[in-house]
């Protein structure tokens, strides 16, 4: 097969992993693969981050993020209202704590598709949590994909490939990695881990 986590096909574990969280660097294509996924699983539930980055074109608020100002970042940490929460290249990014929760309480998988340090605080407050790593082919290929997006200026992208090298070297704490070579391989097995198909 075209996508091999580390070179082992993975299993998906015994108990189904309620929780699913994917992570990977800027560009290696999260969100392709998980817009791909839910093209033909539209039941799978993907939590909304909200974000103090501004919209890129054809982003809407609600749908994509929700898009929200300092002010309002800070007022949503001070409540609590995030699970987790980081500063990611410039901007703030959180997860909405009661949406999450509520899909878990009706026994619903939750897919988040946050950064690593939001990984690493959900795997502290939420120990069943599965951590699924996306990683590029090459370092090279990271590069072309993060630039061909065309969606940041050059300073951007270099603030991004910096955590991106962190990101990268934070692989082994994940419980599977999966290769982004073929969107649809990926997104197979990313429904198969969640126990979906
Ligand atoms: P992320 O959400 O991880 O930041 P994106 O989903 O925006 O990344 O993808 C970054 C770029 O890479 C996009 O232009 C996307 O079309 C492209 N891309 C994603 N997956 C692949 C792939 N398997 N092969 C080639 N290009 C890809
Ligand atoms: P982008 O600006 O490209 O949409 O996202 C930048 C990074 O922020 C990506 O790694 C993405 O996964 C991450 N991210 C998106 N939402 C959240 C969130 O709610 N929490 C955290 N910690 N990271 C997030």
């Amino acid at each position: 097969m075209a996508v091999t986590p580390r070179g082992t096909t993975p299993e998906p574990p015994d108990a189904r992993p309620r929780l699913t969280v994917l992570s990977g660097p800027s560009g290696v294509g999260k969100s392709t693969v998980v817009a791909h996924m839910r093209k033909e699983h539209p039941e799978v539930w993907l939590s909304v981050s909200a974000t103090t980055r501004k919209p890129r074109p054809g982003e809407q608020h609600g749908v994509h993020y929700f898009f929200v100002t300092d002010e309002e970042m800070d007022k949503l940490i001070a409540n609590g209202e995030l699970l987790e929460w980081a500063e990611f290249a410039g901007n703030r990014y959180g997860t909405p704590r009661a949406a999450v929760l509520e899909r878990l309480d009706a026994g619903e998988s939750v897919l988040l598709e946050i950064d690593l340090q939001g990984a690493r605080q959900v795997r502290e407050s939420m120990a069943e949590a599965h951590l699924v790593f996306l990683a590029p082919p090459s370092w090279e290929e990271l590069v072309r994909r993060l630039t061909g997006r065309g969606t940041e200026p050059p300073e951007v992208i270099e603030r991004r490939l910096d955590a991106a090298k962190i990101e990268l070297a934070a692989e082994p704490e994940f419980d599977v990695t999966l290769v982004n070579t073929s969107v649809e391989d990926v997104a197979r097995e990313l429904l198969a881990l969640m126990d979906v198909v």
